[in-house]
């Protein structure tokens, strides 16, 4: 058995848009996802994210490429690579008057899961919706509705869950929770993938990240890596006496003024010394107080990629 979970090799799609042309949404794309991580996909909107999870899904029919889902090619062994997967699409789509068990068991019916190895109540409790189970889904906030989005891709019990965008226009304590939901299900073995714009989360949550744009995979290393690998540092220097304007440090080295007073300093240590800024500043009459460091973000680390590609 293979030790990936997903295997995707030279994945294209081309939308034909009639008269209008065509679209190439996935250009050529390779990766793999790992058993037991949780994998993320960034790109900015348009990037093709949706159309390669809805590819996985079984929802679009990709032009050219190989994929499969735990050891399952998707060509030759559809059902059992469709049933290997659990699918929380970007679009919410339910049924107003179907409450939510209903919902839940009609999905496991779906997939064949027998009545007596059918867990829609648990399910439902364990994403905070038990006391929701017999209201008429319209009735629920757009944040319960997320939540039944993931209880109804968990019903089969799948290896691996992928998520699209599932936080967008979730509120920060819902988002919290729905993560530490999908940590949980993480450690007892399920492969996540998901897609965010939360940048950030991204970086919090998953141990591999890849990058896309344009139909174009431009990243796709461990997280830590990932990070590693950007050239920018930033500074914060505090200085003894008050500096009213953005001191001038030459053509590499970026300098901003926090509200606060700080100077803020953006370099690319590749090319600049942290000792030649002490320097220029010392020159220019200003007297350091305090200096401390910053990592860069996955926000630079995406502008940086994304702005050369
Ligand atoms: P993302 O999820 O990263 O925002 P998508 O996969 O939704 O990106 O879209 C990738 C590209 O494919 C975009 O240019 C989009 O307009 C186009 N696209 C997506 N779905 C369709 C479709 N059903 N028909 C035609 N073009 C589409
Ligand atoms: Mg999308």
């Amino acid at each position: 058995m293979t030790q990936n979970a997903i295997e995707i090799r030279n994945l294209k799609k081309t939308y034909n848009l009639g008269k209008e042309g065509e679209v190439e949404a996935l250009k050529s794309i390779s990766l793999d996802v790992k058993m037991g991580s949780i994998f993320g996909l960034l790109g900015p909107n348009g990037a093709g994210k949706s159309t390669l999870i809805n590819i996985l899904a079984g929802l679009v029919v990709k032009s050219a490429g190989d994929v499969s889902i735990w050891g399952f090619d998707m060509d030759k062994n559809p059902r059992q690579a469709r049933a290997s997967i659990g699918v929380v699409p970007q679009e919410i789509n339910f049924d107003p008057f179907f409450p939510p068990i209903k919902t839940l068991e009609q999905q496991a019916g779906l997939y064949g899961v027998p009545k007596s190895e059918r867990r829609s109540m648990e399910i439902l409790e364990a994403i905070g919706l038990a006391d929701k189970a017999y209201a008429y889904t319209r009735a629920l906030s757009g944040g319960m509705k997320r939540r039944l989005l993931l209880a109804k891709a968990l019903v089969h019990n799948p290896p691996v869950l992928i998520l699209d965008e599932p936080t967008a226009g979730v509120d920060v304590q819902l988002r919290r929770q729905m993560w530490d939901y999908v940590r949980e299900l993480n450690a007892r073995g399920t492969t996540i993938v998901l897609t965010t714009h939360y940048l950030e989360e991204a970086q919090e949550l998953c141990d591999q990240i890849a990058i896309i744009n344009h139909g174009k995979l431009i990243a796709n290393e461990p997280t830590q890596q990932l990070l590693k690998r950007i050239d920018g540092k930033r500074v914060i220097i505090t200085p003894k006496v008050l500096v009213t304007e953005v001191p001038d440090l030459g053509e590499n080295i970026k300098v901003g003024l926090s509200e606060f007073g700080n100077l803020l300093v953006d370099y690319a240590p590749k090319q600049v010394e942290i000792m030649e800024i002490i320097a220029k500043l010392q020159n220019l009459g200003i007297e350091i107080k305090d200096i401390s460091t910053e990592e860069a973000g996955l926000e630079d680390v995406f502008l940086q990629l994304t702005e050369t590609g």
